[in-house]
């Protein structure tokens, strides 16, 4: 599945649209000095920039206290010219990420993590969603993945992926199964799986033996390690699987331009182009 392909269709067509309404903006805020949330933010810029969107690049030092972060989440909430805001996770141990995210407003959450938006998913009446369960969708359609009464296995329930990929496959009609660390026999699960997605973060643990021949196998991982960049999945499945995103090139890509599709909604959101009942 090349997910870097897609992506790039996605940001075109984000790019025309943002042509056709005008003045999007994008605001980011990260907090210390992580060096990959640095790479990613910077990316996130670059791809907007790339598709016309304004924005807005907040930086605070590692030591930023938890007040002077909602202030500024505050005054970007407040602020007309301001369409979607992305609090760049993880934050510095002394600031409460939730209590963080959940000062976003709603309409502006364009990483779908404010519990008004995650509820809404979880009702099965999304409104913004987060990037990477979105992509993973898009993957599947994109590629003529039947889901409607499919057997989906999702390894991780994290809230930025695991949870939500698992809703929005449930909402498409899949027969859905979450694992994670305490799941007892995790390859007798996942060989059941028509669609099976790894959200895990542990290099390489899916394994050919894990995998129904045929299926769609959706790697979510990001794991740096010693040799290299590696997903959660052995490329060998590539040999199983009927479908499989590489990484790097697969999911990763798909995150960034649905970011950018998630921006644009805010903006139609906000001019009353679309309806946001939540919030
Ligand atoms: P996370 O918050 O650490 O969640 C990991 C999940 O995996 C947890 O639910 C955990 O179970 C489960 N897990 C851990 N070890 C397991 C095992 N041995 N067997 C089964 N389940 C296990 O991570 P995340 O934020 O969801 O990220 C997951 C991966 O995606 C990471 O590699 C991250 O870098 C990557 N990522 C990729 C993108 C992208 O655009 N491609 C975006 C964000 C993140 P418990 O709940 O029981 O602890």
């Amino acid at each position: 599945m090349k997910g870097a392909e897609l992506a790039a269709r996605i940001r075109a067509d984000v790019a025309r649209e943002v042509a056709e309404l005008g003045d999007v903006c994008l605001a980011t805020v990260l907090v210390g000095d992580d060096p990959a949330s640095h790479i990613y933010i910077d990316k996130k810029h670059e791809a907007a920039h790339g598709a016309g969107i304004v924005t807005r690049d907040m930086r605070l030092p590692a030591s930023t206290s938890e007040e002077d972060v909602l202030a500024l989440v505050d005054e970007l909430n407040e602020d007309e010219g301001v369409d979607g805001i992305l609090v760049q996770l993880p934050l510095p141990s002394q600031i409460d990420e939730v209590r963080v995210t959940n000062a976003v407003l709603p309409v502006k959450d364009v990483d779908g993590l404010h519990t008004v938006n995650a509820g809404r998913l979880y009702l099965g009446t999304p409104l913004h969603v987060p990037a990477t369960a979105w992509g993973c969708m898009e993957l599947l359609a994109d590629h003529g993945v039947e889901v409607g009464g499919a057997e989906a296995v999702v390894i991780g329930r994290s809230e930025l992926i695991g949870r939500p990929v698992a809703m929005l496959l449930l909402s498409a009609n899949a027969t859905v199964t979450m694992c994670h660390s305490r799941t007892r026999d995790l390859g007798e699960q996942a060989r059941r799986a028509d669609i099976l997605i790894a959200a895990v973060g542990r290099p390489w643990l899916v394994t050919p033996d894990m995998v129904k021949p045929g299926a769609a196998v959706l790697d979510v991982g990001i794991n740096r390690t010693e040799d290299g960049l590696r997903g959660d999945v052995d490329p060998a499945v590539g040999d199983v699987a009927g479908f499989m995103t590489p990484v790097p090139g697969g999911v990763g890509p798909m995150t960034i331009a649905l970011l950018l599709r998630s921006t644009l909604k805010a903006a139609r959101y906000r001019r009353g182009l679309l309806a946001f009942q939540g919030a």
